[in-house]
């Protein structure tokens, strides 16, 4: 017969990590009636606290639309809405964003593209030419792309916190994976035993031994937050960086990216790149009123990271989020939990299964 362990408290799951993948991961498993703890260190410059929160359908130079943006957007959309609708405050800001054109060249590329059926439900308008304007260089016109807009991050966290640490299910401080043991039907971490562990830890997550076999590809983010008196915009600003309109007069800029100095500090090159693009949008004066930096989780095939360890059914991961979190978490929170419960495959795109020749090679 086994023996009860004595103080110790049984879960479906341990969680480590609540940034966005890990909170939308406990979210799902909330609504779902499984029973969780999660660790979380909250760390102010962790890519969910800085990130500006867009979710856009249309991405890239070449205006790709986002990958499985059809799948991805409708379980968002709904996910963050329920999540207003819960805590009684607006997170999901709806937006129309207006990717201006910056050369002749690419308002020929869109116009090739524009006669697609698949576009229309994300394409409000083209604009060859929009009206000279006071505020923004637009004479070459733009997109005006509709059902995306940004998800305000850091009060989504702070509300799912809040929550969370009140029913006793949050443990603030860092989790010490050494401390971990692996038991035959699950792991036992201190006085918690769950079935399963998911590590969702973000760009820490290149360093957890479960999983460092993984082709992390992270880098760098930094993004500002700006002021620009007397101007009021109605629309995310989108040429070779983003303008989000965050209210009287305040917007976030972003984002640089860069592979080679991956750390955690902001520079002045990153400021000044950010404000040269800034001057080629908006016309008028800036105070940059504040500048962070955050570590993307990406991947070298660009796909999130979703699946179980390859010996250890016990051990899980969900990460490798890169730029698009917003869009693509909550639809796959979703799937793995019901993959989990053997009630759907993962997608080969996101499964870690695609890398176990990865894994086998590091032993
Ligand atoms: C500048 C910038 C701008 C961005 N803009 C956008 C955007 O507009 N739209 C978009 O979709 N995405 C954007 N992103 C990407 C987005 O931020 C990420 O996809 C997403 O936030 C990743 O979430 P995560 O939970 O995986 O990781 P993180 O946000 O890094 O969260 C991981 C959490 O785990 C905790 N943790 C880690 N290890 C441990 C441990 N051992 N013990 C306890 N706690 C631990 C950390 O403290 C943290 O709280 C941006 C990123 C950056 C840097």
């Amino acid at each position: 017969m086994a023996q009860a362990v004595p103080y110790s408290m049984i879960y479906d799951y341990l969680v480590v990590g609540h940034g966005l993948a890990g909170a939308i991961l406990a979210s799902k498993l909330e609504m779902s009636g499984k029973t969780f703890r999660v660790f979380d260190v909250a760390k102010a410059n962790a890519a969910s606290r800085v990130a500006a929160g867009l979710i856009n359908p249309v991405a890239g130079k070449r205006f790709a639309k986002s990958w499985r943006v059809d799948e991805f957007l409708p379980a968002a959309a709904a996910f963050y809405q329920t999540m207003e609708a819960h805590y009684q405050t607006p997170f999901f800001h709806q937006k129309p964003i207006l990717k201006l054109f910056s050369t002749p060249e690419e308002q020929n590329n869109w116009m090739g593209k524009s006669t697609d059926a698949s576009w229309q439900d994300y394409i409000e308008t083209t604009h060859l030419q929009l009206p000279p304007s006071e505020d923004i260089y637009q004479e070459l016109g733009g997109l005006l792309i509709q059902k995306g807009g940004y998800v305000a991050l850091k009060d989504f966290l702070k509300c799912r916190e809040q929550e969370l640490f009140s029913k006793g299910l949050l443990q603030t401080e860092a989790f010490d994976v050494n401390q971990l043991e692996l038991l035959p039907d699950g792991v036992r971490y201190g006085e918690s035993e769950a079935k399963k562990i998911i590590f969702c830890e973000g760009a820490a997550g290149a360093e957890n031994p479960y999983f460092h076999w993984l082709p992390f590809s992270l880098n760098k983010g930094e993004i500002l937050d700006i002021k620009v008196p007397n101007f009021e915009a109605s629309y995310i600003y989108n040429k070779a960086v983003y303008v989000v309109p965050l209210g009287q007069n305040h917007y976030r800029v972003g984002a640089t990216y860069n592979w080679r100095e991956v750390n955690e500090e902001t520079t002045p090159q990153a400021r000044e790149e950010l404000t040269a693009k800034l001057q080629d949008i908006v016309r008028k004066p800036v105070q940059v009123t504040a500048q962070y930096v955050g570590i993307r989780p990406a991947v070298r095939d660009r796909k999130p990271l979703v699946g179980l360890h390859p010996e250890l059914p016990q051990v899980a991961i969900f990460n490798g989020m890169g730029s698009k979190g917003v869009l693509m978490a909550p639809l796959l929170a979703e799937q793995f939990l019901a993959a989990l419960e053997g009630k759907t495959a993962l997608w080969p795109e996101v499964n870690i299964a695609r890398y176990f020749s990865l894994y086998l090679a590091s032993r």
